[in-house]
């Protein structure tokens, strides 16, 4: 009830769109019962969590930020959430996120954008952004609601957030975490992501809900190992080998952002790692290139919402034809439909190879850069995001598509390639906003990755 009671008090930062409050009630009378007669489910047993609206969640309504899915309460649970109750955890609630998990900052809710906490002030119309499109799950557990949130991350949509809010973050290795019931926005790059205080926290959320889902048909089928926590503790950092690529010194990068960079790879460099300036020569073409598949498979996936099957209905009864026009119009954001509109333009027959395609072949380029470089370094340590997090006024005067080349910079290679990708936060900046770094490493490295996350925490 603590829990409930502080979600209510912090609703000025808008980080929920459904509490579960009667279930929450209930689950935790339950979990008593087993602490008492000293047999809890699991350690996570009575810890509240909550989940980004874009995750089935079996009689709660789960809305993904959109007109489109207002009434939508789905009759089954994703799998991450159906783990994650079997253990005992106790959902407090489904987080605000951008429409369709598609942005950089939880601006483009039908719920209203979610606040950053750091350096609010109630009697500021202006507030720093909470970093997207998993914003609300990152305010729950940074507000200290939550124990952890699980966040979904298609492009960054679990490390921006956690960046700009000073928490960890992680994107697993594609297929580890099962997508079942997560509502797809590009199926070959979505991972569910968690975000949490601290690295244990994380390892501890990981260990339940990664592994083999006969429901996922991209689920890895390699059994899962736990990461033992003594494991995460006990890296020796000696020789441990840390590229530093030079194509993440981009434009804009904050000269803040650069320093901390410099000053870890310093850190690890006297502490015995071998730090070593590679090149991935496609980087700088991932972003475009992200965003062509993005808006391609993004196109197929909307195609389902015509308010007949479900979703959205207008009131229209000229013709088939035009109802489906009118509830995609009114159900979806002016960023949704931007992009089912581009990804189906570069879809058509005359487009296809020189977009499409195209933006394929790229694809393979990124993968080929991170495998290369794995022939010479273990880990990658790289920035999260360019700044820490913008202001709303002034983030909002750009357009989403620019708000993402932006953003997403340094996070969506990894989705591009399906590695994994840690974010944790460095240090505050001169005003006063966390600034936080990414490691990333290859397929299924997430114990080593996590264990450098926790040496640098
Ligand atoms: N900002 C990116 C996009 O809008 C990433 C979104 C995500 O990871 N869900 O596509």
């Amino acid at each position: 009830s603590n829990t409930l009671e502080k979600a209510h008090r912090l609703k000025k930062y808008n980080a929920f769109i459904t509490l579960t409050e009667n279930e929450a009630q209930q689950r935790a009378q339950q979990s008593t019962q087993r602490y008492k007669i000293k047999k809890p489910l699991s350690e996570l047993d009575g810890i509240p969590i909550a989940i980004k609206d874009n995750f089935c969640t079996s009689n709660i309504k789960t809305t993904c930020a959109s007109r489109m899915l207002s009434n939508f309460i789905p009759t089954y649970n994703a799998t991450v959430y159906e783990r994650l109750i079997t253990a005992g955890a106790i959902l407090i609630g489904k987080t605000n996120l951008d429409q369709f998990a598609m942005g950089s900052g939880t601006v483009d809710s039908v719920s209203g954008p979610a606040k950053n906490h750091w350096m609010y002030n109630e009697n500021n119309d202006n507030f720093y952004i909470s970093g997207g499109s998993s914003g609300g799950s990152a305010i729950s557990v940074a507000t200290g609601t939550c124990f952890a949130a699980i966040g979904s991350d298609t492009g960054g949509s679990t490390r921006n957030p956690a960046s700009y809010c000073g928490l960890v973050g992680l994107k697993p290795t594609y297929g580890l975490v099962s997508r079942y019931g997560l509502i797809p926005l590009v199926n070959s790059m979505d991972v569910p992501g968690i975000l949490t205080r601290t690295v244990d926290d994380c390892v501890v959320v990981l260990n339940c809900v990664a592994g083999f889902d006969p429901k996922d048909s991209t689920s890895l089928t390699k059994p899962y190992r736990k990461i033992r926590l003594p494991s995460v503790n006990k890296l020796s950092i000696k020789n441990l080998k840390v590229g530093i690529p030079n194509e993440y010194h981009c434009e804009h990068l904050d000269e803040e952002v650069l320093d901390v960079w410099n000053e870890v790879a310093k850190l690890l460099e006297c502490n015995g790692a071998k730090i070593q300036q590679v090149s991935m020569p496609h980087t700088e073409y991932s972003i475009v290139c992200y965003s062509i598949l993005n808006q391609c498979e993004v196109a197929s996936n909307m195609a389902r919402y015509d308010g007949i099957e479900y979703g959205f209905r207008a009131k229209e009864d000229a013709s088939t034809e035009k109802l489906f026009a009118t509830s995609r119009s009114l159900g979806f954001n002016e960023v949704v439909r931007n992009r089912i509109l581009t990804g189906n333009y570069f879809l058509l027959t005359r487009n296809y190879d020189k977009y499409f395609n195209q933006a394929l072949r790229v694809r393979r380029l990124i993968v080929q850069d991170f495998d290369e470089v794995w022939e010479n370094v273990q880990l990658l340590l790289t920035p999260t995001t360019l700044t820490t997090a913008p202001l709303y006024e002034d983030f909002v005067q750009k357009t989403n598509r620019d708000q993402c080349a932006l953003q997403d910079y340094c996070t969506q290679p990894a989705n591009m390639a399906g590695i994994p990708a840690v974010t944790l936060p460095i240090k505050l900046s001169s005003k006063g906003m966390p600034i936080s770094l990414q490691i990333m490493g290859k397929n299924l490295s997430e114990p080593m990755l996590l264990a450098l996350a926790k040496y640098i925490e």
